[in-house]
């Protein structure tokens, strides 16, 4: 057998125009994949492992760009880019977290093209975004010729790089609740380049207070086979040192995480601790909180800010050991 025996055939490429017109293509071809940004399909294809006998292209499918102020909050199309999310002013203003955490994706020019459909339906373990959606409460809405359906975002990843989509499904929108009267804080740690991806990432959103108490909700990446979601109630007037307890003790149960060249287990449940640490404190003092709807300014999250976080991060981790 030759060597060009290996080599998968070119995909068919289509581009539907409307939203049927994808589904359709979607039931009825054999082995479809739909394209997104194509950041991660474009790997797969350079390294000859793209198993799909046609791609279906959604960049000219009409309304899967657009990005909307609801009653609850934001309704994110499937093709908006985690660049427009990063930058977008209401984004930053209704969901201040959402827009932090897309900052901190991989580089400039893979947030410019990614879109959050594909994102989400990459499935990776270790994507940053279902972070910052899992602790919004976010859900994802999926269509397919059969109809429409909402999963929460929290059921959406079932096993290692597996998410809830069904055969000839696809990701239309996002919708995501508004965070007004909640503060939040993230923290992603790489052991590698500060674009890559995360070693342990963590966002926690802290909400309102409700009879004396509020809730912290935390997510984390890169901890476990999927994006893993805890919470924990804390008396509203606990200390720093306290809520951080809590919030460690109420992660570390879910922490389960997949040794590699970024680490051993060992040293990701550690890092993921300290991320869970970190998060926490920049929800909970008042120099970190971020109140919604008053986010920051124009020149908003930087990966500047993400590796001075990181530095902390790794000095406080090497104090420890
Ligand atoms: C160098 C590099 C570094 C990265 N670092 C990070 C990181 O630090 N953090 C992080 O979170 N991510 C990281 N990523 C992953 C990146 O976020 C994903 O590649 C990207 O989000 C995928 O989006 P896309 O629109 O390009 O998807 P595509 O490449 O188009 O598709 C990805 C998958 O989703 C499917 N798909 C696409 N759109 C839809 C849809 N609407 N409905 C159903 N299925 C769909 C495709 O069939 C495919 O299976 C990195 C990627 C690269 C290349």
């Amino acid at each position: 057998m030759t060597a060009d025996a290996f080599v998968a055939a070119a995909p068919t490429l289509h581009r539907p125009q409307s939203l049927e017109e994808a589904c359709a293509l979607l039931a009825n071809l054999d082995q479809p994949m739909v394209y997104g940004g194509g950041t991660a399909v474009q790997i797969l294809i350079k390294q000859g492992v793209l198993f799909a006998s046609d791609l279906v292209d959604l960049s000219l499918v009409p309304n899967l760009s657009g990005l909307e102020r609801t009653s609850s909050g934001l309704r994110v199309g499937a093709m908006v880019t985690l660049r427009r999310m990063e930058t977008d002013p209401l984004v930053r203003r209704v969901t201040p977290l959402a827009a932090q955490v897309y900052g901190h994706v991989a580089n400039p020019r893979v947030r410019n093209t990614a879109s959050v459909g594909g994102n989400l339906a990459h499935g990776d373990y270790r994507l940053d975004p279902p972070t910052a959606l899992m602790v919004l409460d976010a859900r994802v809405e999926l269509r397919s010729s059969e109809g429409t359906r909402q999963v929460a975002l929290r059921d959406f990843f079932v096993a290692f790089q597996e998410t809830d989509l069904r055969h000839g499904e696809l990701v239309t929108a996002v919708e995501i609740p508004g965070q007004a009267g909640s503060t939040c804080g993230f923290a992603k740690l790489s052991s590698q380049s500060v674009n890559d991806w995360p070693c342990a990432s963590a966002a926690v959103l802290v909400t309102s207070p409700v009879r004396g108490q509020r809730e912290i909700r935390i997510g984390l990446g890169a901890l476990a086979e999927v994006p893993k979601y805890v919470s924990v109630e804390v008396p509203s007037d606990a200390p720093v040192d306290d809520v951080v307890r809590a919030g460690r003790s109420a992660a570390d149960p879910v922490i389960d995480p997949i040794p590699d060249i970024r680490g051993s287990a060992d040293f990701k449940r550690r890092l993921g601790l300290v991320a869970v640490e970190d998060a926490i404190r920049a929800a909970w003092g008042p120099a970190g909180s971020v109140p919604a709807e008053a986010a920051a300014g124009p020149a908003g999250p930087t990966g500047k800010e993400g590796s001075d976080a990181r530095g902390e991060s790794r000095r406080r981790w090497w104090r420890r050991r």
